[in-house]
């Protein structure tokens, strides 16, 4: 009887749940010091992979989130005053060509409202304004948009 050690899958379930063995199998094991050693081994081994990971785990991640949020919360202070000033920025790139635009077009209003005197042109010239109206805002969108991503960027490295 003892020259038939039990298998090592049948070591190994013991090792994980003792209870969960057949009679003849887990009386060999309690009986046989060889058998019981390598059970032992193998419970060893289970605790091992069952512990180490999760305590290490727990502690890379609270000290990840605790970094996580001490960043944030010092990055939160910063960011609304990083949009403001690139709102500001973004108003005075915009708003000193547009004026010098409406100043021009304005004169180039006024040259062809007595040149010509006709509906067509000033169609034309309320089609121009539009136009450089909505790429003006379009271009406004955009520029603000490229800075909040890369503001959004630096907050996350
Ligand atoms: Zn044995």
């Amino acid at each position: 009887m003892m020259h038939n050690h039990v298998a090592d899958a049948v070591l190994q379930q013991y090792a994980f749940d003792p209870g969960g063995l057949n009679e003849v199998d887990s009386s060999h094991i309690r009986e046989c010091s060889l058998c019981l050693n390598r059970a032992e081994t193998y419970r060893s081994i289970f605790h091992g992979i069952r512990t180490q990971p999760a305590a290490s785990f727990d502690f890379d991640l609270s000290k990840a989130v605790m970094s996580k949020l001490s960043g944030e919360s010092e990055k939160s202070g910063w960011s609304p005053w990083a949009t403001f000033l690139a709102f500001v920025a973004g108003i005075l790139v915009l708003a000193t060509p547009s004026y010098i635009y409406r100043k021009s077009l304005y004169l180039f209003i006024k040259v062809h409202a007595t040149d010509m005197a006709g509906a067509i042109s000033t169609t034309v010239i309320y089609l121009v304004l539009t136009g450089v109206l909505a790429i003006s805002l379009f271009q406004g969108y955009d520029l603000l948009r490229k800075y909040q991503r890369k503001i959004k960027r630096l907050n996350y490295y």
